[in-house]
């Protein structure tokens, strides 16, 4: 089966982190890239493991380096796809996932124009907005940089090849195993 890379957008809140932690038991095989970020860690996060975190310095240095295949700026944080671990996998032959925000979708997709791109959707932005202040791990300000982005991103989803609704989370995640496998 041909190596394939899946970019995986959707707004803050819709689910993304629960639908690729699912993804990993339903697709083992697939490759997760771990991005670089200047956010600090929430709890229960490991450093290199859901993100590197790194200090602004330090991503600047990537940056100017090269390093990044994509990067961006989101809430306020840096966010950005160390871009030698990727290759390595592709020229490996093995299917890769990257879960980024709409700028680096858009960065990747000048980049890779034959990555795919899935765009993951709230039932409704009621629901978003719910689920979102529900979190309760970002401060004021910062949701509501989150909750203006949702509402960008929500508008780009018809740029991408294929919307997969998050209203149950197993069908979601069949779905998007479909598509990270496909031929
Ligand atoms: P969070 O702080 O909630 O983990 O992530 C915030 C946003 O940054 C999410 O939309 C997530 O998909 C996105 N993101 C995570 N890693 C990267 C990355 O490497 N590049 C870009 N462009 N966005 C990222």
């Amino acid at each position: 089966m041909p190596a394939r890379l899946t970019v995986l957008s959707g707004p803050s809140g819709v689910g993304k982190g629960t639908v690729v932690a699912r993804l990993r038991q339903v697709v083992p095989r697939i490759w997760v890239s771990v991005s670089c970020t200047t956010r600090t860690a929430r709890p229960g996060e490991v450093d290199g493991v859901q993100y590197r975190f790194v200090t602004r310095p330090q991503f600047d240095a990537m940056v100017a380096a090269g390093e990044l295949l994509e990067h961006a700026e989101f809430a306020g944080q840096c966010y950005g796809t160390p871009r030698a671990p990727l290759a390595d996998r592709l020229a490996a032959g093995e299917p890769v996932l990257l879960e980024i925000e709409l700028q680096g979708a858009r960065q990747v997709r000048a980049a890779m124009p034959g990555a795919q791109f899935v765009f993951l959707a709230p039932p409704s932005i009621e629901i978003l907005v719910r689920r979102l202040s529900g979190r309760h791990t970002e401060s004021e300000a910062e949701l509501a940089a989150r909750m203006e982005r949702a509402r960008i991103e929500m508008a780009a989803a018809d740029e991408f090849d294929h919307v997969v609704v998050n209203d149950d989370l197993d069908r979601a995640v069949a779905e998007v195993a479909a598509l990270v496998t496909a031929p």
